[in-house]
């Protein structure tokens, strides 16, 4: 793991600007940190995709009035200090606060930067007790940081409580690390079907050949793969890009999975793409490629996802903190988020 400038490839680390060496050094929430790999496929250009993607930046030090410490509201649904469950059929299992680098978009960046460790020991009653739960998201952090022989305990013991679950491997590694799903770590899960991985994938230059060659062997391997994106600004927010890295995925026998509207962590709104442009975006990806993602936020404090189109949107109001769309979920709740 690179987490000093000076580890950087050279011409990477010549192109730090002073403002970026200050705010790297003074870094807030979320360390430094990328894989060689990653640093890799990034050129030293500032708007460059791949280095805006764990590159400091100045902007993360702004105020943000819509920010929240937990965007999700995951702690309204917090059943143990590691387990979420907020949808009836599945959970969420927080079980790592590492990642084998860091996303500068990360939204669960207060998670991670707390230094506490992981508690794996408390959900195990509560899914015992509660056999609605079918399917079990392993994620943190990425699970991937760590070991092998960690990992297959973590998974044997869920399949010990709670026999035949279904999980979900959260991963951002394939891209970030792909060495780290060599053939033995691609065994391992596979002992472990009925089990799929959910990857972050947020660009088609990410999907390098190592990447791909990963990948490819997992779904070959009887690991149904599926892709989340992040809608980025300046990164993907154009509908070919989009539609590109969703085509080399199907092409991988990988399916498009959701496209995330960003969420309101910290230090992050310099990311953010207008609700109203993300929606035009999304209708021309459609034209673009078969099989779209579905468009999605998780709105803020705590109401759950949501798939995003023009229907969802209620109205404008003006608050405190200033515009915001008025989205309407089909309860009939209504919930705040953005205009810009
Ligand atoms: C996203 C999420 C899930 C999984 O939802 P899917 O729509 O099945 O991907 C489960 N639990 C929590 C808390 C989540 O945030
Ligand atoms: S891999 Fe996921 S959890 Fe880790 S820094 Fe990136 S977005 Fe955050």
């Amino acid at each position: 793991m690179i987490s000093s400038i000076d580890d950087l490839p050279p011409a990477l680390a010549a192109s730090v600007t002073p403002d970026e060496k200050r705010h790297i050094e003074s870094m807030g929430l979320l360390p430094f940190a990328v894989t060689p790999h990653f640093a890799s496929l990034a050129s030293p250009e500032a708007d460059d995709p791949i280095r805006r993607q764990f590159f400091p930046d100045p902007r993360e030090a702004i105020p943000d009035p819509f920010a929240l410490d937990d965007p999700l509201g995951e702690s309204l649904h917090r059943a143990a200090p590691c387990l979420v469950h907020q949808y009836r059929n599945r959970a969420l299992l927080l079980a790592a606060r590492a990642c084998a680098g860091y996303c500068r978009h990360c939204f669960r960046r207060v998670w991670i930067s707390r230094d506490r460790g992981p508690r794996s020991g408390d959900w195990a009653a509560y899914l015992a007790a509660h056999t609605e739960i079918r399917e079990v998201l392993v994620s943190g952090g990425d699970p991937l940081t760590m070991d092998n022989d960690g990992l297959a305990e973590l998974f044997g013991r869920l399949r010990d409580v709670r026999p035949g679950v279904v999980l979900r491997l959260c991963t951002r590694a394939p891209i970030t690390e792909p060495g780290r799903l060599d053939a033995g770590t691609i065994n391992m899960l596979a002992g472990f079907r009925p089990l799929w991985m959910s990857v972050h994938i947020n660009h088609p230059r990410e999907l390098s050949s190592p990447s791909r060659d990963a990948l490819g062997e997992c779904v070959r391997a009887g690991i149904p793969v599926k892709v989340q994106t992040v809608l980025l600004r300046g990164i993907n927010d154009e509908p070919a890009t989009l539609a590109g890295l969703f085509r080399d995925c199907l092409d991988l026998g990988m399916s498009p999975y959701y496209l995330f509207q960003l969420d309101l962590a910290p230090g992050t709104a310099h990311f953010r793409v207008p609700l109203g442009r993300g929606l035009a975006i999304y209708r021309e990806l459609g034209r673009l490629i078969p099989g779209p993602p579905a468009y999605a936020v998780d709105l803020p404090g705590g109401g759950g996802k949501i798939a995003l189109h023009e229907n969802v949107i209620a109205g404008e109001r003006v608050s405190g903190k200033g515009a915001e769309y008025v989205l309407r979920d089909k309860d009939g709740r209504d919930w705040h988020y953005p205009a810009e």
